[in-house]
C-alpha cells in the first residue's frame, strides 16, 4: 500500500480485514462496500442511488475514499445500482481493474453506456434551464467516454472459478439468479496463517426463475452481507401471479384500450415476454400484438438469447427455451416508438421499470388519462419513484412537467419478483448461518431488514447486523471472527 491515500486507515494488528458499509445501508440502491486488507482495498459493488431522497446529491458527492488508491472493484450484477458508479470511479482516478462475469460484462457494455448518456442528456437539459435564469451550466455525474474508459477495464470471469484477484485476496463467482450474469461473490482473505471468508450476496434471485439457472447458495463463511429488498415478505404464488396476467391482458384488451406494462430491460422485459409466449403457447390468451419498445430492452434480449448457458435445463437435460409473443415487434428507433401513439388495443412492454424515464413516460403521458388504459406493474417499486405513485393510487402525477389525470386502472401483479422473498433469503443463507456466519443485512428498506432480522433470529436463533452508512466490520486474526462497530 505505501502511499498515503485519503479515506483509508492502517489495519491494527489483529485486523485481517475491514469492510465499510458506503452505500445500500438501510436503503435499497447504491450498493458500494469497501474491503481493506494488509495488501489490498477492493470495492464490492459501485452503484448508483436511485429514487431515494438526495439521490442526485448522493451520487454526485466525492467518493469517502480516493479511487486512486483502490487496487479493483468487483461487480456481483450489472444492474445500475450496483454498477453505474464505476464510470465516476474511473474519471476521479481509479487505475484497477473491474471483475465480473462473463454475462455481466456484456450487459455492462448496454448499461453502462445507457446510463452515461442519461447523464449527458439530463445535464445538457438542466443547463439550458440554467442558463436561460442567468446560471453557470451543470457537468454531467459522467460521460460516455468515462463509460468507456470503464469498460476497457473489465475483467471477465466465468463462474465457479476461484481468482486471485491480489496477493492474499481470492473470489469465486457462484450463480445468483436474478438476472443474466448475476452472482454472490466468495471471498478469501488470508494473510499468513489467518483466513477469513466474506460472502456478498448480491441481488438474490427466485428458487424457481423463469429463465435462469437458480441461485447457488455458498457453503460457508465467517460473514455475509445478505440483501433484503423482500426481507419482510414472500411473493404470490407464481402460477397464481402468471394467470392474473392472463386475466388482465384478456380483460384490458375487451375495451380496446392499452396495456402499458413498465418493465426493467434487463431480466423483467425478457421473463415478461416469456411469459406472454406460454400464455399464447396455451391457448390461455389471444396472440397479441406486443411491442418491446426500450432500445436498451432489445439489446438485452439479444445478449439473453446469446446467453443460453446460463438458462435452466429441463429433467430430459433440454436447455429451457426462452418464448416469445408470436406478435412481438421490437422499437428501436424514436420514430417506430411515436407510431404507437395513435394505436389502440396494443400491449406496451416499455422501460424504465420504475417509470423515472426512458419511453414509458411517453407511453404513460398518452394514456395514463385514458379509463380505457391498464397499467400492469411487474416490478418493484422503489419509494419516491413515479411508479410507487402510481401503485400508491396517484390521481395525478406529474409528467416532462405536465399535470396528467391518472383514469387507468392499475393493477400490481405481486409475483414476478427477480428478487428471493424472505423466505427464500432464510433459505439461502441457512447452511451460512449453520457454519457460523455473522449476517449483516444490506439492500433493503429500513423496516423490510427489520422484519428479514426477526426472521433470522425466530429460525436461526442469529443476530443479524443493521449496517448503517458508514459502519464498518473487523474481520478479525484471533478470537471472535466477525465484530461490528458504528460509524
Ligand atoms: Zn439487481
Amino acid at each position: 500500500m505505501g502511499k498515503h491515500h485519503r479515506g483509508f486507515r492502517r489495519l491494527e494488528d489483529e485486523e485481517l480485514a475491514r469492510l465499510t458499509f458506503l452505500g445500500a445501508s438501510g436503503e435499497v440502491t447504491g450498493s458500494l462496500y469497501l474491503l481493506e486488507t494488509a495488501q489490498a482495498r477492493v470495492l464490492f459493488d459501485c452503484g448508483l442511488c436511485q429514487g431515494e431522497r438526495h439521490a442526485r446529491t448522493r451520487n454526485a458527492r466525492a467518493f469517502p475514499f480516493d479511487p486512486a488508491g483502490l487496487d479493483a472493484v468487483v461487480l456481483t450484477h450489472a444492474h445500475v445500482d450496483h454498477s453505474g458508479l464505476v464510470p465516476k470511479l474511473v474519471r476521479d482516478g481509479f487505475r484497477g481493474k473491474i471483475h465480473c462475469t462473463q454475462p455481466s460484462g456484456d450487459l455492462l457494455g448496454v448499461l453502462l453506456r445507457d446510463s452515461a448518456h442519461i447523464h449527458e442528456q439530463d445535464a445538457k437539459s438542466e443547463s439550458r434551464r440554467r442558463e436561460r435564469s442567468g446560471k453557470k451550466p451543470v457537468e454531467p455525474l459522467y460521460e460516455v467516454a468515462d463509460a468507456e474508459r470503464a469498460l476497457a477495464k473489465l475483467v471477465l470471469h466465468p463462474f465457479e472459478r476461484e481468482v486471485e484477484l491480489a496477493p492474499g485476496l481470492r473470489i469465486r463467482f457462484v450463480r445468483a439468479g436474478h438476472i443474466l450474469g448475476a452472482a454472490s461473490v466468495e471471498a478469501w482473505v488470508r494473510e499468513d496463517t489467518f483466513e477469513r471468508k466474506l460472502v456478498v450476496s448480491g441481488d438474490l434471485g427466485r428458487r424457481r426463475e423463469p429463465l435462469l439457472l437458480p441461485p447457488e447458495p455458498p457453503a460457508e463463511a465467517d460473514l455475509v452481507l445478505l440483501e433484503s429488498t423482500y426481507g419482510d415478505r414472500d411473493h404470490k404464488d407464481l402460477d397464481a401471479t402468471v394467470a392474473e396476467l392472463a386475466q388482465a391482458l384478456n380483460e384490458a384488451l375487451q375495451d380496446g384500450g392499452n396495456v402499458i406494462v413498465p418493465v426493467f430491460a434487463v431480466g423483467r422485459a425478457q421473463e415478461v415476454m416469456h411469459y406472454i409466449g406460454l400464455l399464447e403457447r396455451d391457448g390461455r390468451i389471444p396472440e397479441l400484438p406486443v411491442f418491446l419498445d426500450s432500445p436498451m430492452a432489445v439489446r438485452a434480449t439479444e445478449l439473453y438469447r446469446r446467453h443460453a448457458d446460463c438458462f435452466q435445463r429441463t429433467a430430459s437435460g433440454v436447455r429451457c427455451e426462452a418464448l416469445e409473443p408470436r406478435r412481438l415487434e421490437l422499437c428501436r428507433t424514436p420514430e417506430e416508438s411515436m407510431r404507437l401513439n395513435d394505436r389502440r388495443g396494443i400491449v406496451i412492454l416499455s422501460a424504465s421499470g420504475m417509470c423515472e424515464g426512458g419511453r414509458i413516460l411517453h407511453h404513460l403521458r398518452h394514456n395514463l388519462w385514458r379509463p380505457s388504459t391498464d397499467v400492469v406493474i411487474v416490478g418493484f417499486q422503489a419509494r419516491g419513484t413515479l411508479g410507487r405513485a402510481l401503485v400508491g393510487g396517484a390521481k395525478n402525477v406529474r409528467i416532462f412537467g405536465e399535470s396528467v389525470a391518472v383514469k387507468a386502472r392499475i393493477r400490481t401483479l405481486g409475483g414476478f419478483s427477480a428478487h428471493a422473498g424472505q423466505t427464500e433469503l432464510v433459505e439461502w443463507v441457512a447452511p451460512l448461518v449453520r457454519s457460523g456466519a455473522r449476517v449483516a443485512l444490506v439492500h433493503g428498506e429500513e423496516e423490510k431488514r427489520a422484519a428479514l432480522a426477526a426472521k433470522l433470529r425466530e429460525r436461526h436463533g442469529t443476530e443479524a447486523w443493521l449496517p448503517q452508512l458508514g459502519d464498518r466490520v473487523v474481520l478479525a486474526k484471533r478470537g471472535t471472527p466477525v465484530a461490528f462497530a458504528r460509524a
